[in-house]
């Protein structure tokens, strides 16, 4: 049966109450692609705006197989009991390549997904990088006026999406597993100088005394990086996720992180930085997308394309060429 269609109160009123039934329905109304829900959207976004802002948003990566699932459940069903509210969001860049997700398609967390206080949303599961991460953030506003006091953004540390969830989250958390020597060897390098917080999961039965000296060569190899917060020194932990043993310890250096940066100010300028950097990504998004959507861009393109495959035509030259029929196409329409 069809559902009855929601009204904009409807859904600020659901998500205000708290409503877990109705935050997915308005979560699933802002993933729409359909034109006709955005600006609806946009009206729930603007009526819950003022409500947002009040959770801890936490970031953590790590390649398939770390333990993520494992050890979101085991912190959010920890939090829920110390009263939190924890939502869990993903960012799966792997659903645009494959269609199939990496992260959502398993049966994921369900223990923490029964918790009454706690919300588990499988990721988005098509589009691009881009527009995921827009849809991911938006997700984000609406589990904080929904009163999720927690904000777990998962993802799998395979590219460009690390560097999404850092610039939407107040803190940064990276999983690793023991022995992997060549992610000392820099492969990660990148990922290691976002991280607020390094754990090395699976740090149990045998696996333990290895994983307390992979704890050892991180910590030795984090004082060659720069900090990822000012002020605040990156180390790394060992945990299980399977076992619960130093989880607690996980949600201390968490705190203790929010604490810190709230002191000294960081925490309120990254997320001033944030909101511009979301502003600037959607303005570059649409800018884009309405100029490939234009009719003499579409015609052009193909025998571009052509030509600088086959090296005929410089890219800077065939960009310039394409702007300047931009610009002639607006100044045509404005004469019209
Ligand atoms: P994800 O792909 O990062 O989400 O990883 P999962 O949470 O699905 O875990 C992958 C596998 O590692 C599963 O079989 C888990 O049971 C196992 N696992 C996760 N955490 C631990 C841990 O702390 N210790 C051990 N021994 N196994 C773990």
């Amino acid at each position: 049966p069809k559902r009855k269609e929601l009204t904009v109160e409807d859904y600020i009123n659901g998500v205000l109450a708290g409503d877990r039934a109705l935050l997915a329905r308005a979560i699933t109304l802002i993933e729409s692609h359909s034109e006709r829900h955005r600006p609806i959207a946009t009206e729930v976004l603007n009526g819950i705006i003022p409500q947002t802002g009040k959770s801890i948003r936490i970031g953590i990566t790590g390649v398939p197989g770390a333990g993520k699932s494992t050890l979101i459940e085991a912190l959010g069903t920890m939090l829920c009991d110390k009263g939190h509210r924890v939502a869990v969001l993903a960012v799966d860049p792997s659903s645009q390549l494959t269609k199939g997700s990496i992260l959502g398609d398993k049966t994921r967390m369900e223990e923490l997904s029964r918790n009454k206080n706690a919300y588990v949303r499988p990721s988005p599961s098509s589009g691009t990088l881009g527009g995921v991460t827009r849809r991911s953030r938006e997700t984000l506003l609406l589990c904080e006026a929904a009163g999720f006091d927690v904000i777990i953004v998962e993802t799998v540390g395979v590219g460009q999406s690390e560097a999404v969830v850092r610039s939407m989250v107040d803190c940064f958390l990276v999983l690793m597993l023991t022995g992997a020597g060549d992610e000392l060897q820099g492969i990660k390098k990148g990922v290691m100088e976002m991280a607020d917080a390094i754990f090395i999961n699976k740090a149990d039965g045998p696996n333990r005394q290895v994983a307390l000296k992979t704890k050892a060569e991180y910590n030795r190899l984090l004082h060659f990086l720069p900090q990822a917060t000012e002020g605040w020194e990156t180390k790394a932990y060992t945990v299980s996720a399977l076992t619960g043993e130093g989880i607690s310890e996980m949600w201390d250096v968490i705190y203790s992180f929010f604490q810190f940066s709230k002191e000294n100010g960081i925490f309120e300028e990254r997320r001033e930085k944030q909101a511009l950097e979301w502003f600037y990504a959607v303005i570059e998004d649409e800018l884009k997308l309405w100029f490939f959507q234009q009719d003499d861009i579409k015609q052009q393109l193909p025998l571009l394309m052509e030509q600088m495959r086959k090296g005929e035509v410089v890219p800077t030259v065939a960009a310039s060429q394409l702007l300047t029929t931009f610009t002639n196409g607006l100044e045509k329409r404005k004469e019209e």
